[in-house]
């Protein structure tokens, strides 16, 4: 439950410093008229599982913090050691890269300050599929409005998944928020990240070995 994980009162109670210890050493420091900057998270992969988007993304944007967004506590701690070994096989990578557990769907807010996200992903989130179930959907007209506030302009999330009426679900709820604008196809083709949804995570993977069909949806604000 709920209790068996911290919950930060606020995105500045969180120390990063344990997360990304390379980028928080004495070289990182930036001095602006006296007030220290610290680096922030950009990206955030909601229910990352096993991590494999995180693993992907990190040499794409070596100097990007993420951050993987897990409710379950083993499969969190899996991705903790995950990313340690990676660190400590390949020095001076993976240092981006780091997982906190926690349920997102109700404490986004307490990670991310307005405007802080440039990216966020829901990759094969569960589908929820009776229709009492649907407000736990990781994608909801409720979620899109902290997300709205959680990503900068001109941020974008991204989201696919191998059920179809889920796919529709997600398109749906973004084209009917007033923040969200659907990302052109010339962008899409354009972004290295697009191609990384389907086949990065361990989700993906699976639906690729079983020819699955994919349904994606990527919206900016
Ligand atoms: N994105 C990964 C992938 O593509 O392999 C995992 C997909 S898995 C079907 C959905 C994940 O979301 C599970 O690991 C689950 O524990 C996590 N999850 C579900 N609800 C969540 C919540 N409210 N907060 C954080 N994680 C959640």
């Amino acid at each position: 439950s709920d209790s068996h994980f911290p919950i930060p009162i606020s995105p500045s109670d969180i120390d990063y410093s344990h997360h990304y210890p390379r980028f928080f050493d004495s070289k990182h420091d930036e001095h602006d008229k006296g007030v220290m900057c610290l680096p922030k998270v950009r990206f955030a992969d909601i229910g990352c599982g096993f991590g494999g988007l995180l693993v992907k993304l990190s040499p794409l944007f070596p100097e990007t913090l993420m951050i993987g967004m897990e409710l379950r506590d083993k499969v969190t701690e899996y991705v903790k050691e995950r990313i340690l070994a990676l660190r400590a096989s390949n020095p001076g990578q993976y240092d981006n890269i780091s997982v906190v557990r926690t349920n997102s769907m109700k404490y986004l807010p307490n990670y991310f300050c307005k405007g802080q996200l440039s990216k966020m992903f829901s990759l094969f989130p569960d589908p929820h599929f009776k229709e009492k179930n649907h407000r736990r959907r990781v994608i909801s007209p409720q979620l899109l409005d902290e997300y709205a506030f959680a990503l900068e302009v001109g941020g974008i999330i991204y989201t696919i998944t191998d059920v179809e009426e889920l796919g529709d679900w997600m398109k749906s709820c973004m084209e009917s928020h007033p923040l969200f604008i659907a990302v052109s196809d010339e962008e899409l083709e354009a972004d290295p990240v697009v191609r990384l949804l389907s086949c990065a995570t361990e989700e993906g993977q699976k639906v690729a070995r079983n020819g699955g069909r994919t349904f994606r949806a990527v919206y900016n604000i």
